[in-house]
């Protein structure tokens, strides 16, 4: 589970000002994972694959017979990483949530299973690697779900998406552990 207390500490260059409420049960059927497509990296795919036989069970029945019969990993690809799959224009992980999600809770991290493009939704970052906050008139967003305007709720961003930018935080500790021990081994050679 991301530690919390950090998560004041990653630079975000709108968090002053953006505002977001996710309202799934509360009005919202969850429709990021039916217009979504998340892409997938190498390592999120080997452990969904170590771990299918648990997940397989919970999924809507058309998504379990595409994943058998197809896999979870579809053809397409964005900024050159494969996608998700979806089954009947929703992700094939999609049961009246997500059934990543909701195992990894269950095991105490949400966050466990869940590709890191959802579970920092809609914190991400720019081509600069500046991370932001999704929002609608900001880094030309286009995705036009209603929690991404931030017309739309009052609650700050900041107080609403700690566990999110905690998990950033901790990707972005990563990636400067990961740079730094390039940098030794490029240095010892
Ligand atoms: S992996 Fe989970 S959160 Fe991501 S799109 Fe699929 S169902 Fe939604």
């Amino acid at each position: 589970m991301p530690n919390d207390s950090r998560a004041t500490e990653l630079p975000v260059i709108n968090l002053h000002a953006a505002t977001y409420e996710c309202t799934f049960g509360r009005g919202c059927d969850g429709i990021c994972c039916r217009e979504g497509r998340p892409l997938i990296y190498a390592e999120e795919i080997a452990k969904l694959h170590a771990n299918l036989s648990r997940f397989l069970p919970l999924l809507r029945p058309r998504a379990r017979a595409v994943v058998e019969k197809r896999g979870f990993v579809s053809g397409r690809r964005r900024l050159g990483q494969p996608l998700l799959r979806i089954a009947d224009g929703w992700c094939v992980f999609f049961n009246s949530g997500c059934v990543l999600h909701r195992v990894g809770a269950e095991e105490g991290d949400k966050f466990r299973y869940k590709p890191a493009v959802c579970s920092l939704f809609p914190v991400q970052q720019n081509e600069h690697d500046q991370w932001y906050v999704r929002q609608h008139g900001f880094e030309n967003e286009k995705w036009d779900l209603f929690c991404l305007d931030p017309n739309n709720s009052a609650v700050s961003a900041a107080e609403s998406l700690r566990d999110e930018l905690a998990l950033a935080m901790r990707f972005d500790d990563e990636a400067r552990a990961a740079q730094a021990n390039a940098g030794d081994v490029g240095s010892a050679e």
